[in-house]
């Protein structure tokens, strides 16, 4: 199978050093494996979005030397493909409209029953919740190892699409991996927690797995993960060489001082990359 990797930034905020670690890391075992390296505008949460975002990240990436291989998909684009894997969970009878609120939700604490617990309302939109099996996830993240998660105590019934008719995030990004074609997912292991729910959305939607590999988080100085409005930690794509090189030394990599530009850089780290030398925790602190 050709390894096909990807980036898959959300607009909101501008690319800092967390991002474009992922971003680096991600390109460097693409590139490592011979595969194509691709990127996906993550664009499905607007009361989110910080306007001009994705614009900025686009831009940004080609400063660093990393230029997808394929055209940029925005997922804002992709609703119909969305509501279609929606329907297909509907007709087999997988998700369950949900009109709890907050404080029933407080209450019960997850949702677990795979039905809902409050009384249908016709007259308010309710949330969708896949139904979640008493059941391990195991995967091996060819990083972090063997993984485990037990779905329902975990994450319980979660929602895939919300009150106001967005899509969530779990299903959006599944949905559009194996419609990429992605075999290979590299990412932060913020999401380490979410791929149980995405291998059990693969499994209802028919879809095959792809591989994972979750990197370090850059944390900052308390240990939390970096928000994209940590001002320390912003890279500026019109000087890229500086924050490419705190990149690669958060990666492991011994970055090249003498070469000019980012595309040197890049590719004396990739020369010099080995993804099994990549260390195995779940966060750095840099700031
Ligand atoms: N869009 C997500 C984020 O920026 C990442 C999604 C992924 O890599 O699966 O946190």
């Amino acid at each position: 199978m050709n390894y096909r990797g990807r980036f898959a930034p959300s607009p909101t905020g501008l690319l800092h050093l967390g991002s474009l670690a992922a971003a680096v890391g991600s390109w460097l075992c693409a590139r490592h494996a011979g595969g194509r390296w691709l990127v996906r505008m993550e664009d499905i949460d607007p009361p989110r979005e910080v306007p001009g975002s994705a614009a900025a990240i686009l831009a940004a990436l080609p400063k660093f030397g990393l230029i997808p291989d394929e055209a940029v998909p925005y997922q804002s684009s992709r609703v119909a493909a969305y509501e279609a894997a929606f329907e297909q969970l509907r007709r087999a009878d997988l998700v369950f409209p949900c009109w709890c609120s907050r404080s029933d939700l407080a209450a019960a604490g997850l949702h677990r029953g795979g039905h809902c617990i409050a009384p249908a309302d016709t007259h308010r939109a309710p949330a969708w919740r896949l139904r979640v099996p008493d059941e391990e996830i195991a995967f091996v993240d060819a990083l972090q190892g063997p993984q485990r998660q037990r779905l329902r105590e975990a994450a319980g019934d979660f929602v895939i699409r919300r009150v106001e008719g967005f899509y969530s995030y779990q299903l959006a990004c599944v949905v559009d991996d194996a419609w990429q074609g992605i075999t290979e997912v590299v990412r932060g292991s913020d999401l380490l927690d979410s791929t149980p729910r995405q291998i059990w959305l693969q499994r209802c939607l028919g879809l095959s797995t792809p591989r994972y590999l979750h990197l370090p988080l850059v944390l900052d100085s308390h240990g939390r993960k970096l928000s994209k409005s940590e001002r320390a930690l912003e890279v500026d794509p019109s000087h890229p060489l500086p924050s490419l090189r705190r990149a690669l030394a958060f990666l492991g990599l011994q970055p090249d001082e003498a070469a000019a530009d980012a595309a040197g850089v890049l590719h004396t780290a990739l020369r010099h990359f080995d993804p099994r030398k990549l260390t195995r925790c779940s966060g750095h602190h840099v700031a």
